[in-house]
């Protein structure tokens, strides 16, 4: 297979922020898989391109990968792009890209807008690693554990719906206390744009402050907490000391390696001497 799979990122506001590249690879390509083939052509028309073009979503992403492979096996190239943004990050289009893989095609990226990336780099935690959570699940048990994994001493990358925004808000001040800070990218690149970082107490008054402020897309990006204290080392001649009192030295050493993670031999060593 001698096809090439370009995964393209498109913008996620500004039409402006498609590159010249994407714009040429859009324009080469023999087929086009995206998701709102509406949202697609308007980007195509703005730019004077004309191909054709595949709906590819969660529902059907089979069935349309086995359109754009068909291309790909015929050693043409298509490309993936979604509505917004780069394909495959909480967008569809990764089944479609690993199956290209499979088969043999080129994959190649043309990087571009993200959400995540530009929420990222405008929140300035300047971490060495930051953590990207996608969409947090919408309720129930899977909605908890979730958010008990945001715990974490690095910073976090969180998509949420304006439908969902005040709920998330509140869930994450209650979970992680209303001190951890939060930079909150609201309709990146669009006309009205706004990054703030206040502390999660503060953000619902935030939001609730603009009556049409709900309405918009938001990425929000939790400060690191703090890095949990290591565990207090075990004492192993305590534990060795404890259980010498009713089992023989190997015994003693064999369970105190459990509990210390300690090497047994090492350990039935200390185990002969403190008997003496
Ligand atoms: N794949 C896309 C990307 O790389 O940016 C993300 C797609 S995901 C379905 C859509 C989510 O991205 C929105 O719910 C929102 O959380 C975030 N998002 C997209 N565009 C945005 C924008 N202009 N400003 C803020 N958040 C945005």
């Amino acid at each position: 297979m001698k096809g090439t799979l370009y995964v393209v990122a498109t913008p996620i506001g500004n039409l402006a922020d498609a590159s010249p590249r994407a714009l040429e690879v859009l324009r080469s390509v023999e087929l086009i898989a995206c998701e709102d083939t509406r949202v697609t052509r308007t980007l195509l028309a703005r730019n004077g391109i004309e191909r054709p073009l595949v709906a590819l979503h969660e529902h059907n992403e089979r069935e349309a990968a086995a359109k754009i492979l068909e291309v790909l096996a015929s050693g043409r190239s298509a490309a993936l792009v979604s509505d917004a943004g780069t394909p495959a990050i909480s967008d569809p289009g990764a089944h479609l890209v690993a199956r290209a893989h499979r088969e043999g095609a080129r994959v190649s990226p043309v990087p571009g807008p993200s959400a995540a990336a530009a929420a990222y780099s405008a929140a300035g935690f300047g971490e060495a690693r930051f953590f990207f959570a996608g969409f947090l699940p919408a309720s129930g048990a899977a909605r908890r554990k979730a958010l008990e994994a945001l715990d974490a001493p690095w910073p976090i990358v969180l998509y949420e719906a304006p439908h969902r925004i005040e709920r998330t808000l509140l869930d994450l001040a209650e979970r992680l206390g209303a001190e951890r800070e939060v930079a909150i990218g609201r309709e990146l690149t669009k006309k009205f744009e706004e990054t703030v970082r206040l502390p999660l107490g503060e953000a619902p008054a935030w939001l609730a402050a603009v009556p049409q402020r709900a309405q918009g897309e938001f990425v929000l990006v939790l400060a690191p907490g703090a890095e949990k204290a290591a565990p207090a080392a075990l004492d192993a001649d305590g534990v060795l000391d404890a259980l010498l009192e009713a089992l023989a030295p190997s015994e003693a050493a064999k369970i105190a390696a459990r509990i210390t993670g300690l090497p047994k031999n090492e350990l039935y060593r200390r185990a002969l001497a403190r008997r003496k």
